[in-house]
């Protein structure tokens, strides 16, 4: 008798399958238990449910069966080019067949006298359909009353083919194992009023019907069960760690802001406060007054004024005795970042300090000690100021920004760096669409600064060719003769480093032909510069000595240079959306018409014409987002915890919108009514997670 198998089963005890068919789906798919191949889903179904007749035949249709008489054989051409054909007939009409390889085969094993059941999907070319390469099987009138439904389709490779583990292997074993499965293994979680009230079909049901259909209607409805779960996973468990922040995990308190805060705020402020800017603040400051731990996501479009609030976070940690620090993703950004709070925090009289990866060795002893006896009040920095020999007196807030540069791991160090975890603020400039913001941050509290400092003009963006280059340099001239400065910037178009800095550096000798007169004085800063050589060119941009900066994108993030107002994207094409509203952010901080301009050849993918379609029609960096979303799904997504760290097999962020929102509801429902999952209602639930939610529970944790 087979062995009775659990979900957790090592996929070695599913009777049948050999030792390096197991390695396999280990290897391609991270198939270990009976779990993980009960959830390797079909990714299309082949309809053999039904016969269709030849004249119901028509473009919409895609793989079909037909049953009928195949005859009328014809070679045409010769040598290797030459292809057979056939028709097949039915009482309603004929159609094409056509077969380029095999052809003595079928030429030779058709009769004409018999019937087929035949499997392929209908081309049109001209008027007139044709099959190629049909999958075929001599049938009687009988069989096809007995059709074989649906079938699914697994995703495989290449390797796993030649091994048998094609989808049809693949089928097999899912169907052994559910042969196998001990009864009522696969069980219901959920309570039956939700799956009613949500008109879910029931998870066994569902996994039964994802890999068995009868039925369209059931696919549809396992699907929408399976992502739902999928969606719900995610969102339990942080509704869970939400309540668990906001109720159990202690923070520091800062009720005091009457000394540091209170001067800078009275009296050193450099411009009036937005008032989106303001709300933040008390957002931050209610969070840092209840004893518990904030973790804020804290989302503004580029130039939305992000720096100041984390600045004036900084000054309540500073004025309750604790340490601040501030992350930046390169050594740029983490020194314009230093150049800016350096100059507010002298006026009130606060230490700052910067440690990045180049800090000589003697520099970075000083600050360690200083750091460490509390002398600096706030330090400033790159991932160096993660490392483990960083020891601070009282760290009390940290702020990421710009975080997606951070991986998970790195922001996890953070929490380990006082007795209590400090407070966490967030800033991302990349907006996130709400949908994938639910999913990645559903743990943290949210804030967002949707108004820009007054004054602002729009950046017009525009889209060029480079069949009118010509013009658009005439444009940069006559800008630069107006006071303003440009930014030139190159992508990573090669696979090498190498190839990419001769792109840039033959780029840059081109402009200099260009722009041959000494008033349009240019330099480059690329990420093979060393460190001084980058920040000296860069100040000389930065101080307005040069007009032209040309650059790969290490000017992506944070610069701030108001008096550059071109923005000129090369090959503009290469960019993902997200990095196009962050390089063009670089440009609109002064009080100067600011211009972005997208440089491509004429030869368009369709999906890179829709990209600058969207930078030209929008300036708003959340529709942008969800534009970006709806194009490339979540994986690729700047801003976020990476791919990996979501695992959703069939539900898309974008497409499935309604169903996350669905998911979150339920899950937001149940922790409210029973935070630990205590009652014996949510018993089943509370077993299914901790069965399965190990991923999950690793990433919620740590920002
Ligand atoms: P980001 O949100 O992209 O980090 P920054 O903090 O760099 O934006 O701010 C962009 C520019 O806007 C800076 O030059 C900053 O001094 C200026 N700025 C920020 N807030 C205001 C405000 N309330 N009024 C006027 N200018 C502001
Ligand atoms: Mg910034």
């Amino acid at each position: 008798m087979a062995a009775r198998l659990k979900l957790s089963s090592p996929i070695e005890s599913i009777a049948g399958l050999a030792p390096p068919k197991c390695e396999l789906l280990k290897k391609n798919f991270q198939i270990f238990t009976v779990y993980d191949l009960l959830h390797h889903f079909p990714f299309r179904y082949i309809d053999k449910s039904k016969v269709y007749q030849v004249a119901e035949v028509d473009e919409s249709l895609q793989y079909i069966q037909l049953y009928g008489t195949i005859y009328n054989f014809q070679m045409i051409g010769d040598g290797p080019k030459r292809r057979l054909t056939a028709k097949l007939r039915d009482a309603s009409g004929e159609i094409e067949l056509v077969w380029f390889q095999g052809i003595q085969y079928y030429q030779k094993g058709i009769l004409p006298t018999d019937h087929y059941l035949l499997f392929g999907k209908p081309q049109k070319f001209g008027n007139k359909f044709t099959i190629a390469h049909p999958e075929i099987r001599k049938a009687l009138p009988a069989d096809i009353d007995q059709l074989s439904g649906f079938q699914p389709l697994y995703p495989s490779t290449e390797a796993m083919k030649k091994k048998g583990l094609d989808s049809q292997g693949i089928f097999k074993i899912i169907k052994q194992a559910y042969a196998d499965m001990e009864e009522n293994e696969i069980y219901e979680f959920l309570p039956q009023d939700i799956l009613k009230m949500n008109q879910l079909i029931s998870f066994p049901e569902a996994i039964y019907q994802i890999h068995f259909p009868k039925s369209n209607s059931q696919i549809l409805n396992a699907t929408r069960r399976i992502k739902f779960d999928e969606f719900f996973q995610i969102q339990i468990q942080l509704k869970k760690l939400m309540a668990h922040r906001v109720t159990v995990q202690h923070g520091y308190l800062f009720p005091r802001v009457d000394n540091c805060f209170d001067q800078f705020y009275h009296h050193h402020l450099p411009f009036p406060l937005t008032n989106a800017q303001k709300k933040v603040l008390k957002e931050i400051r209610r969070d840092t007054m209840q004893g518990r731990q904030m973790n804020r996501l804290l989302q503004g479009d580029v130039g939305s004024g992000k720096t100041i609030v984390a600045f004036m976070t900084m000054l309540m940690a500073v004025d309750n005795g604790f340490q601040a620090s501030i992350m930046a993703p390169t050594e740029i950004l983490a020194r314009q970042h230093y150049e800016h709070i350096h100059a507010y925090a002298e006026k009130i009289n606060i230490k700052v300090d910067i440690l990045t990866g180049t800090t000589k060795a003697k520099e970075k002893k000083r600050i360690l000690d200083e750091l460490e006896h509390g002398k600096i009040d706030i330090l400033i920095g790159t991932h160096a100021l993660i490392e483990p020999t960083v020891v601070y007196k009282n760290l009390g807030l940290v702020v990421i920004d710009e975080q997606h540069r951070f991986g998970v791991a790195q922001r996890a160090a953070l929490w380990k760096k006082n007795e209590l975890p400090p407070h966490i603020l967030v800033m991302t400039a990349t907006p996130i669409p709400r949908t994938l913001a639910m999913t990645l941050y559903g743990d943290l509290d949210y804030s967002v600064i949707d108004e820009l400092p007054p004054g602002r003009k729009p950046i017009s963006t525009k889209h060029f060719f480079y069949t009118h280059r010509e013009k658009c340099f005439e444009f940069i001239r006559t800008e630069i003769e107006k006071g303003r400065q440009v930014y030139i910037v190159y992508p990573l178009i090669e696979e090498s480093a190498k190839i990419d800095l001769k792109n840039l550096l033959d780029g840059y000798d081109d402009l200099k032909k260009i722009f041959p007169e000494p008033k349009f004085s240019m330099t480059m800063v690329h990420g093979k510069m060393k460190n001084d050589e980058k920040s000296t060119n860069m100040e000389l941009f930065v101080s307005g000595k040069i007009q032209i900066l040309v650059s790969t994108t290490v000017i992506e993030v944070g610069v701030n240079v108001p008096n550059a107002s071109i923005m000129l994207i090369e090959n503009a094409d290469r960019f993902g959306l997200s990095q196009l509203h962050q390089l063009r952010g670089r440009v609109g901080r002064g009080a100067d018409q600011s211009y972005c301009l997208l440089m491509t050849e004429f030869q368009l993918s369709l999906e890179a014409r829709k990209r600058m379609q969207v930078m030209v029609e929008s300036t708003d960096g959340f529709y942008i987002a969800e534009e970006d979303l709806k194009l490339r799904g979540p994986g690729d997504l700047g801003g976020t915890r990476q791919s990996g760290d979501i695992q959703l097999k069939l539900a898309s962020i974008s497409k499935d919108a309604d169903l996350l929102q669905l998911a979150n509801q339920v899950a937001q429902q149940i922790i409210d009514e029973d935070p630990e999952l205590h009652s014996e209602k949510y018993k089943p639930l509370k077993h299914y997670i901790h069965k399965t939610n190990k991923e999950v529970k690793q990433w919620g944790k740590v920002s």
